[in-house]
């Protein structure tokens, strides 16, 4: 297992929406691992393949840190949403930009169907914070990024602040 390196913006492969996940081998085990391990590292509740560098579509989560109701820990293989509805608002970070948060409208709820680690279809509903990080993974995994759900002014006034962001960081 190993702690790999997160994708920040604006790298274009977070731009390049991912491929499907053929066999589930030990490669792929081994990366689901790294994943699990990177996002822990940095504090994250769900981290996508692509965000450290594998075009492949896998994306993990874990919302117990939030403390969510019963938390829940997942990798999902080749997502794909079934059914949405709703909209929820929430203020969003991402670790491929770190320190900048943007409110994101998204589907309160939704259904959809992955394959576990055994290779294994399963079905899944989720609802509320879980929904939302299903959402912003899912979109990783298409080759978007938050600040492509929100437009206009909202997101020039969030790419500003992540660009002020990344000067502060590069200056340590
Ligand atoms: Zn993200």
């Amino acid at each position: 297992m190993a702690v790999r390196k997160v994708i920040r913006f604006p790298n274009p492969i977070l731009k390049t929406p991912t491929l499907k996940v053929d066999v589930i081998d030990n490669d792929i085990k081994k990366l689901v691992e790294d994943m699990f391990e990177t996002m822990y590292a940095e504090d994250g509740v769900g981290l996508a393949a692509n965000q450290i560098g594998e075009p492949l579509r896998i994306m993990v989560i874990d919302t117990t840190p939030k403390k969510e109701s019963p938390p829940i820990k997942l990798v999902l293989i080749n997502p794909e949403l079934l059914h949405a509805e709703g909209t929820i608002k929430y203020k969003e970070g991402c670790l491929s930009f770190p320190g900048l948060t943007v409110e994101v409208e998204r589907y309160s709820r939704v259904k959809l169907k992955a394959l576990d680690l055994q290779g294994e279809e399963k079905e899944y509903e989720f609802e509320g914070f879980p929904a939302i990080v299903f959402q912003h993974e899912l979109d990783h995994l298409d080759g978007i990024t938050f600040i492509d759900r929100v437009n206009g002014l909202k997101r020039r006034l969030a790419l500003e602040r992540y660009s002020k962001l990344q000067k502060q960081y590069s200056r340590g």
